[in-house]
């Protein structure tokens, strides 16, 4: 029903500007066409006004020299002649009125006159027909009201046009978003007019739509990552729960001994411990992935953070034999990070250098920096990798083949890997088997 009736909505909308800017207009013209009448009619007026003055004191003049036969011989001369004709009217001494000129067929409501009196009492009266100058601004009158409606057409028309092709983007919106809306598909995107306008080349609504087809673009992406860590995470946790249920059906199918379940029991409440800490990793690693890792950034001192880590680790280095130094230069290496996350970071690779060590060996740490950059590396004089094993010690879930005898669930170095990315870092392995490994973590500084 709402979905109906948000079509109409939006074609309202484009017609209710196309209205206003038309009633505008239209009231704009009007107003034009009515000065443009008033002044024209004064004009005009003005004119007569002026003719019927002017004949006045001309027939005054000529009735002062030469009295009434004059006056009478001149207005009868210019009557023939002229194609002003005048209504003259010779009034002596307020009695006897003498008609001198009167144009046949006058109407006699559409007489303008002016009148003058002389010093001797004699009125001398003129007058002209209206007709003509009426005629004319009926003729105008028509004329302006054809253009004023030619103008309400255009105003209406044009608006509407101007009013659609502005509401146009705005309707592509709406019908994408109400795509997403129905199909939860988040790939349908706005259409855009010019793809290669740069931000500052578009108009507003060229913006909003380059911006909204971005976030779709960040929505998509999340949604996608959050779709892929799931999926890995429940694949992930598959093989370990298996193992569980299958040490809780082997105890249960086997006759009961109190002493078989209770190793039963306690092989699950390790597998189950190992599946905690796997599910807590996984999620950090996915979430570090896909950009949803909340970072607590800070400036945090590199090298308090590592020396921290190396005390953590010092014990377990001793008590194996495996000499752990730590070098952290007179520089500050301060980054923007978060303490936490970078703390695991250093001690996951102490955990394996010390771990894959075989006493009598080294471990070096140190922290410097290297071209306005923030290093951690960490050496040792392990067994080294095999480069086979090489590019997939990143990987969720791997362990090498040597290693299967030591702790470790194959998550280490894949969490380092996310976390140092989430900082925008890099991480690097060179190893050689038998010459040890060296793991180098860049950060940007600051
Ligand atoms: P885990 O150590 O739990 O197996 P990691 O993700 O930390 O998992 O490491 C993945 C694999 O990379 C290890 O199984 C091991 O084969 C190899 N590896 C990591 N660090 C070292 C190291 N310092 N020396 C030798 N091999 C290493």
């Amino acid at each position: 029903m709402s979905s109906d009736r948000r079509p109409l909505l939006a074609r309202a909308f484009g017609l209710r500007i196309a209205l206003w800017y038309a009633t505008l207009f239209v009231i704009g013209a009007i107003a034009i066409v009515f000065v443009t009448y008033y002044l024209t009619k004064i004009s005009l007026e003005q004119r007569d006004h002026q003719i019927l003055q002017s004949k006045l004191g001309e027939y005054t003049t000529v009735y002062a020299r030469g009295g009434f036969d004059r006056l009478a011989a001149t207005v009868r001369a210019e009557q023939q002649a002229a194609p002003e004709r005048l209504f003259v009217r010779v009034v002596s001494r307020g009695v006897e009125a003498v008609v001198l000129s009167n144009p046949n067929g006058w109407d006699p409501s559409k007489i303008e006159t002016a009148t003058l009196a002389l010093d001797d009492g004699t009125l001398v009266q003129v007058g002209k027909s209206t007709e003509a100058r009426e005629d004319l601004l009926a003729r105008f009158r028509a004329a302006l009201g054809f253009v004023t409606l030619l103008v309400v057409v255009i105003a209406l028309g044009g608006g509407w046009l101007v009013t659609q092709s502005a509401v146009y983007p705005i309707r592509r919106l709406t019908a994408t978003v109400r795509r997403i809306i129905r199909t939860g598909r988040t790939d349908a995107r706005v259409p855009v007019d010019d793809p290669s306008a740069s931000e500052g080349n578009q108009d507003a609504i060229g913006e909003l739509t380059a911006l909204f087809n971005v976030m779709l673009d960040k929505i998509e992406g999340l949604v996608a990552a959050m779709r892929g860590a799931l999926d890995n995470v429940s694949h992930d946790l598959r093989t370990p729960l298996t193992r569980l249920r299958g040490t809780a059906e082997l105890a249960l199918a086997s006759p009961p001994d109190v002493e078989r379940y209770r190793e039963a029991l306690a092989l699950s409440v390790e597998e189950t411990d190992r599946v905690l800490v796997m599910l807590n990793t996984l999620m950090d690693i996915s979430e570090a992935e896909s950009g949803t890792m909340k970072l607590q950034r800070e400036p945090v001192r590199l090298s308090e953070v590592v020396e921290r880590a190396v005390d953590l680790y010092r014990d377990v280095a001793d008590t194996k034999g495996v000499a752990l130094n730590v070098a952290v230069g007179a520089d500050d290496v301060t980054v923007n990070g978060d303490r936490t996350r970078l703390a695991q970071v250093a001690a996951n690779l102490i955990d394996n250098a010390a771990k894959y060590t075989p006493p009598g060996g080294r471990v070096d740490v140190e922290v410097r920096r290297e071209d306005s950059r923030a290093i951690l590396r960490v050496r040792d004089t392990g067994p080294g990798i095999p480069p086979d094993e090489l590019p997939q010690i990143w990987t969720r879930l791997f362990r090498g083949d040597s290693s299967r005898a030591e702790r470790g669930l194959g998550l280490g170095l894949s969490l380092v890997k996310a976390i140092v990315e989430a900082h925008e870092g890099t991480v690097a392995v060179e190893s050689e088997v038998g010459n040890g490994s060296t793991f180098t973590v860049s950060l940007p500084i600051g």
